[in-house]
């Protein structure tokens, strides 16, 4: 089947074809333009008038989809009580002891089907797709268990293109962090992911277990991410680019020290600024890294604890207001830079030759973040 987006305002295009991702996003272009998709692959920038469907995109803009890179889909239920503790002044360790925060997340995996977490998951999936993301990762780290890890490591792969084993989230009972850690072992072995994450900080795992878990990863050859700087500088980028990690995620607190060496590596910052805005966290210094040249990624972080957000098009307005982005910077972060931490390089620009998935706005490109909490999309178009 042939597709042809015809008379676009705007097609956001890369400076050149094949590039794995984007350090200078201001070299996107935008210019009026068509595209045509034949099987789910971009066939040719210029409109087709026999395709069996045209979409007229007269004063509208045409981007690639979006590729959310860093979600905790699936998960079961959601913690709107906690939300509503939280920004009445209930101090977090609080609302632990009342059983809240990631423990109530795993109690409720534990008590959903199979069914049940999957429903779930895949209308959150769905939703994602209304607001442009035809790309989404999936993790597991709900699970707090040997066989909850390995159930959600079956489970998040029919919910996500890639499948990333958080199993070091959080520190199960009855265990330390290099006791948990053997089991991280155990688990990266066992199951079926496409990378391997942790959560570092003060109430989670240390530096030296995200050195262990990058040892883990070279021997799984799987890549390296890492959730890191989120509420302290722990120092632990450092530590992340000489483990050769992928992606260092978060980085709401990030040392000043560790930035230009981020910069100039081959290592993703991926900034989550719906976790920043509800959480009142620190905000990344995300127009530093930018400037710096950073591979700069844009995410949800979908979670039911500090980022309920499935909608990418809100973290783009958050960004650009927050960071002082440019729409462009915006846009390369949550498309080709972020299928590229994903390892996908069949995606995330409008090339002749890349999948077909194909986001065409109700107005420029720009309106993204102006109309702040407007779903921009009005036509989604997948490979
Ligand atoms: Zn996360």
């Amino acid at each position: 089947m042939k597709v042809s987006i015809r008379g676009a305002a705007q097609v956001l295009l890369p400076p050149e074809d094949g590039l794995p991702y984007l350090r200078r996003p201001s070299e996107l272009r935008l210019e009026p333009g068509s595209v045509t998709a034949e099987d789910g692959v971009i066939v040719a920038l210029e409109d087709d008038p026999g395709a069996d469907v045209i979409i007229d995109a007269a004063g509208r803009a045409v981007i690639p989809g979006f590729v959310d890179c860093h979600t905790h889909l699936p998960f079961a239920g959601w913690r709107a009580q906690e939300y509503e503790q939280k920004v009445t002044g209930v101090p977090y360790e609080e609302i632990a002891r009342g059983g809240g925060g990631i423990a109530a997340s795993a109690r409720a995996l534990a008590a959903a089907s199979d069914a049940e977490v999957l429903a779930q998951a895949l209308e959150v999936r769905e939703e994602m797709r209304e607001w442009g993301t035809t790309t989404v990762e999936a993790k597991t780290g709900y699970g707090l268990s040997r066989d909850g890890e390995l159930r959600l490591a079956r489970l998040a792969r029919r919910v996500g293109d890639r499948v990333t084993g958080l199993f070091a989230h959080a520190i199960p009972e009855g265990y330390d962090a290099a006791g948990w850690m053997d089991e991280v072992d155990a688990l990266a072995a066992a199951a079926d992911v496409d990378a391997l994450d942790i959560y570092v900080e003060s109430v989670a795992f240390r530096n030296e277990d995200l050195e262990r878990l990058g040892e883990i990863a070279r021997r799984e050859g799987v890549p390296l991410r890492a959730h890191v700087e989120q509420f302290n500088a722990n120092r632990s980028v450092p530590v992340a680019l000489a483990a050769g990690a992928r992606s260092v995620d978060h980085l709401a607190c990030l040392h000043p020290d560790d930035l230009a060496p981020l910069a100039a590596a081959e290592c993703a910052a991926v900034l989550l600024p719906g976790a920043e805005f509800l959480g009142a966290e620190e905000l990344a210094p995300g127009r530093a890294l930018a400037d710096a040249g950073a591979i700069c990624v844009l995410a949800t972080d979908c979670n039911p604890g500090t980022s309920p957000v499935a909608a990418l098009p809100v973290v783009v307005g958050l960004a650009v207001r927050r960071y002082g982005w440019t729409v462009r910077e915006a846009l390369a972060a949550c498309t080709l830079n972020a299928a590229w931490v994903l390892g996908f390089g069949d995606r995330g620009t409008i090339e002749v030759g890349k999948r077909a998935d194909l986001v065409v706005l109700d107005g420029p490109v720009e309106h993204i973040p102006y109309r702040f909490g407007h779903n921009p999309v009005a036509e989604v178009v997948t490979a």
